[in-house]
């Protein structure tokens, strides 16, 4: 039977079913466009793909991940941007991949072999990054694999890795450029060593952690001119005593009174025997520890700025997994805590421990594997950013016309990112790692020179030896994916003949992602996409401009996924919520609709269940209305009633002359989608999704499904004009209402829209239908009238509660109405009769004294009812009632009028007791009213 849905709305059944409907289908597919495509018709709704190109890149997602809610809520946003887009008639592009992710991965098949008892160092280079590929190609496509089950609508055909062949050569080309510009250079530099992953990493990727320790003061002896001890001692304090092993110098401020005695002194460093000098710099403070600071250059980025200012030597005392080395003396070999131990009590044994104090670090550890991150000279790799930098602080700062290339939304972070820039270092590029785009630098053992080149060289480029070996370092991962824009569509290679990909979707229009990448990812890309993309001319062979340039032209920057009491989820916390949990109970749809109704722009989601639980209901609700309207179809056609389907997949029209409710949802519908688009444009996603839950729920379910059963007759007299009509403007609001919801629930309104359509849709899916596009200002006269109806039969609802009117019975009324509302009553006074269960509308000039009755601006009415209840039995109960809500009143009054309570309490208690109060005010005084009145009546 046509139309027939299960009788419960499954969403585990139609989600699974849509979600691989649509890969397999390839609907989301964005083939290369042609030349002539690409001059491009201006869009067209409905006719999705041939409009002007909307392109954003997905996040890339660790290969080593698994989606988390801050990704589910990323891909969420994301996916209502392209299918809105998409149904809007833009030529739609959404690239998937995932990033190789150098560390995570590295680390994540160490721990592999370590379990099978092996080490990378024994499978070797060759072997081990084999392994690594061997487990991305079994384990990598979790991720994937979870976003094709929530409906992402990304182009899968398009899905790139960051190692792959094309992306790699872009990485290649970009380091080579970079090189042969003179932008890249290697420099001895203290970076961020992590011992246990035996690599540098960024400033970005070390989080601190306060953590209590000591600090050591060890007595330097002053030393004469001819090398012998005067007795007298400086005093320093550290919190890493092994690290005295590569003092260089102890430097004091110039102007301090207690050691002005000591200028151009030198002193011996105990344990390593070594005349080091006494320095004077004003970096030094005086107030900090004894104000005579040890000089460490190859172990702290302080030291070794001021070893750069001294012209002082750097000694490196640590190899990379963090033991002593052979320049460490006695301790060498030692691991660095347990020279740390052997020092201190070396030093207490020759009486040079002058102290151990408690102090509290803010100690370093390394994001990935948590191991306390050593400060280390090491020769890295780094990129000369200023002029890359440039580029992108012009990019995001608005010219003088006061346009930008790249807006950044919401705006405060424009200033974050442009601050960042104005501050930033060169980037360290190098990382010591074998899993990633291994740097193409070749080290000649004969001329001790460099060959940087694009295809592998067989020979020195300097002195032509053939003793060349490759560079151990790989790059960055951002590196990679800092290229993405530019290399997913063809970067480097762009020749008249496969530049179509590239003239359509570069720039990239928006990139959705969150804060904790701006630096990482945002800004390199920008960096990046600048740089490069610059060279590319324009597809007419003119020059390109910045504005053209850059990798997107907007930045979305969402919000953080929080549990229901605003903590940050974190394992350690148990307050995870796993998306995929969530979603085998709601549905996708539902999760979906929770994420979108709460992103309002820069404010964090409180992530609650509950609300998820409501948007399963709106779900059913839709699901309900859909079979209620349906049923009304087959109805329809069994005495040959059927919809036209020109009717269906544009904006629902109506005849000037049709009944109010018809002309009012049509209104409705029209105003709702001019809001919902003008927020969507706005990356309003929380007042799209509410608009359209009012709309949904109120509008359509409770007021029009109700009033519209009046025009539904079916019977053999019916006037079969008036039911078709009131079908057709029932079935095209139903049928342009999923569309518009479509984009945040693509599940439910793919199964309901191909029912609409019985299984023969215009189209493979709604999202390839159009969205609509509403005129706010259509029918203004029908809103009104309709509002002046409704808010009638509100009033008449809560009167007839207030004075416990049967819920089955219909009682006759008394309404006084504005001359103006007095015809559009008269007219519609079956919906009032109907819908506020009303046997009897009598219109007057006076409310007949003595009624109970509601005032608004324009209308009084009263309902009129004989009471046929006990009245004793009445009064008894509201005299009990009314003792309780006293009670209740008090209660809530003493607690909120006790201060001291009030200091402790939890706010959410406060709040809790303060709408009690309210609470139990207002049903006090409807108790009061009541009893009055039936004193009055008796
Ligand atoms: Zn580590
Ligand atoms: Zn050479």
């Amino acid at each position: 039977m046509p139309h027939d849905l299960p009788k419960a709305y499954d969403p585990a059944a139609i989600e699974d079913h849509w979600a691989e409907y649509w890969v397999r289908e390839k609907l989301f597919a964005q083939p290369t466009p042609t030349a002539a495509d690409t001059a491009g018709q201006a869009g067209q709704a409905g006719q999705a793909g041939q409009g002007e190109s909307f392109t954003m890149l997905l996040p890339p997602p660790n290969v080593t991940g698994n989606l988390h809610m801050g990704h589910m809520f990323e891909h969420a946003e994301s996916d209502i941007m392209v299918r809105w887009r998409r149904m809007c008639g833009d030529r739609v592009l959404w690239v998937p991949g995932t990033d190789h992710a150098g560390i995570a991965t590295q680390m994540l098949v160490e721990r592999q072999l370590t379990t099978e008892g092996k080490s990378r160092q024994q499978l070797g280079r060759a072997a081990f990054v084999e392994r690594v590929w061997e487990w991305r190609r079994h384990y990598g496509g979790a991720i994937l694999g979870q976003m094709k089950r929530l409906g992402a609508s990304v182009d899968w055909q398009r899905e790139y890795f960051t190692m792959d062949e094309r992306l790699s050569v872009a990485v290649r080309e970009a380091f080579v450029r970079l090189h042969e510009q003179n932008l890249i250079y290697r420099g001895a530099y203290i970076v961020n060593w992590c011992p246990r992953c035996q690599t540098a990493i960024s400033d970005l990727e070390v989080f601190h952690e306060e953590q209590k320790g000591h600090l050591w003061e060890i007595r330097y002896p002053v030393v004469s001119k001819s090398g012998k001890d005067t007795g007298e001692f400086l005093t320093v304090a550290t919190t890493r005593p092994e690290t005295m092993l590569g003092d260089v110098a102890v430097a004091i401020h110039p102007e301090d009174e207690r050691y002005l005695h000591l200028h151009g002194k030198k002193l011996r460093l105990p344990l390593m025997d070594r005349e080091i000098p006494i320095i004077l710099d004003e970096w030094v403070s005086r107030d900090f520890g004894t104000g005579a600071v040890k000089v460490t250059p190859a172990h702290d980025p302080n030291d070794f700025a001021l070893g750069e200012r001294h012209n002082l030597p750097s000694i490196n005392i640590m190899d990379v997994e963090g033991r002593i080395n052979a320049d460490g003396g006695s301790y060498t070999g030692l691991d660095r805590y347990a020279a740390r131990k052997k020092i201190v009590a070396d030093l207490e044994e020759l009486g040079l421990l002058a102290g151990i104090k408690d102090h509290v670090n803010n100690v370093g550890h390394c994001d990935r594997c948590k191991t306390t991150v050593e400060p280390r000279l090491s020769t890295q790799w780094f990129i000369k950013i200023q002029p890359l930098a440039e580029k992108a602080i012009a990019a995001v700062k608005p010219d003088a016309q006061g346009n930008k290339a790249i807006r950044i939304v919401p705006e405060q972070y424009e200033k974050v990112y442009l601050e960042w820039m104005e501050n930033i270092h060169d980037w360290c590029i190098s990382r010591q790692l074998w899993w990633g785009h291994r740097i193409p630098a070749w080290h000649c053992a004969n001329c001790h020179q460099m060959t940087v080149a694009r295809e592998d060289p067989t020979a020195c480029a300097h002195c032509g030896s053939d003793k060349i070996t490759q560079e151990t370092d790989v790059l960055d991962t951002w590196f990679s994916s800092g290229l993405l824009p530019v290399s997913v569509f063809g970067w480097p290679h762009i020749t008249e003949k496969n530049r179509g990909d590239f003239d359509a979707f570069y720039p990239t229009s928006l990139l959705v992602t969150g804060f904790d990448i701006l630096f990482f990812w945002v800004a390199r890309m920008i960096m990046f996409g600048c740089w490069f993309s610059g060279d590319v001319p324009m597809p007419d062979g003119s020059p390109r401009s910045l504005a053209d340039s850059v990798p997107f032209r907007e930045v979305y920057i969402h919000a953080l996924v929080r549990d229901a009491n605003r903590e940050k989820m974190s394992k350690t916390k148990g307050n995870v919520v796993d998306p995929i949990e969530i979603v085998k109970q709601y549905g996708t749809d539902a999760v979906r609709f929770t994420l979108a109704s709460m992103a309002s722009p820069g404010t964090d989601i409180a992530f609650n269940v509950a609300r998820t639980e409501g948007y399963r209901a709106f779900a059913n609700k839709i699901w309900n209305a859909a079979r209620l309207l349906f049923m009304n179809v087959d109805r329809a056609a069994e005495i040959g009633i059927t919809v036209d389907p020109a009717a269906l997949g544009g904006m629902p029209t109506v005849a000037n002359d049709a009944p109010l409710e018809a002309r009012w949802i049509v209104a409705e519908i029209h105003a709702t989608a001019a809001k919902v688009n003008q927020s969507l444009e706005n990356f309003r996603f929380d007042d799209a999704a509410n608009t359209i839950y009012q709309f949904f729920w109120g509008s359509f379910c409770d007021w029009y499904l109700e009033i519209v059963k009046l025009r539904l007759d079916f019977s053999e007299d019916a006037d079969k004009a008036q039911t078709k009509a009131a079908l057709t403007t029932l079935v095209s609001v139903f049928e342009a209402s999923l569309r518009l919801l479509s984009p945040i629930m693509p599940f439910i309104t793919e199964e309901l829209w191909h029912a609409v359509y019985d299984g023969n849709p215009p189209a493979k899916s709604i999202a390839l239908a159009g969205y609509p596009m509403g005129d706010e200002h259509l029918d203004h006269a029908a809103l009104v009238d309709m509002g002046a109806l409704q808010s009638l039969i509100v009033e008449i609802r809560a009167l007839r509660k207030e004075i416990g009117v049967e819920e089955k019975a219909s009682t006759p009324i008394e309404v006084r109405i504005d001359a103006g509302m007095r015809s559009v009553l008269n007219e519609n006074s079956t919906i009032v009769e109907r819908l506020a269960r009303v046997s009897e509308l009598r219109i007057v000039d006076q409310i007949t004294a003595g009624l109970s009755k509601h005032s608004t601006f324009s209308f009084d009415v009263a309902v009129i009812y004989e009471r046929t209840v006990d009245i004793a039995a009445e009064r008894e109960r509201l005299t009990k009632d009314i003792a309780k809500y006293e009670k209740g009143l008090m209660s809530a009054e003493r607690q909120l009028g006790n201060e001291s309570f009030l200091e402790k309490a939890p706010a959410k208690i406060v709040e809790g007791l303060k709408k009690q109060e309210a609470e139990m005010r207002m049903l006090l005084e409807k108790a009061l009213a009541a009893l009055e009145n039936l004193n009055k009546g008796s």
